[in-house]
């Protein structure tokens, strides 16, 4: 099987699915990786993210919740407590959201470096 461009490997990732065929899932849970595609059987071992989608995912959900903040501070809609209701519950569920997706970015990332590697 060829290697797929790094645009399509990506969009697999973030699609939580192998970078290489893009048929597998990439994890087993909510954020664990697995350890081969159960469709094509490629190794993911030593294919980690870190803390890099952490870091894009704050960097994601502070641009959803600053500008959110902004509107509901300017407009004056909502009482104090209803508005940090508003605010908390929306970084949650967009943080909640992005965190999986931005792993399977990084998890394509750092696997299409690796197979550029090794050929
Ligand atoms: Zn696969």
């Amino acid at each position: 099987m060829t290697t797929p461009s790094l645009t399509t490997s990506l969009l697999r990732g973030v699609a939580r699915k192998c970078p290489r065929c893009g048929v597998g899932g990439l994890f087993a849970g909510y954020l664990k990786r697995v350890e081969t595609c159960p469709h094509c059987g490629e190794s993911f071992e030593g294919v980690d993210a870190d803390d890099g989608p952490a870091w894009l995912t704050i960097g994601l959900v502070a641009h959803i919740i600053v500008p959110l903040l902004i509107f509901l501070e300017s407009r004056e809609l909502l009482s104090y407590p209803a508005e940090m209701a508003v605010l908390l519950g929306a970084t949650i569920v967009s943080s909640l959201t992005l965190l999986p997706l931005c792993k399977g970015l990084f998890l394509a990332a750092v696997w299409s470096i690796a197979a550029k590697k090794t050929g």
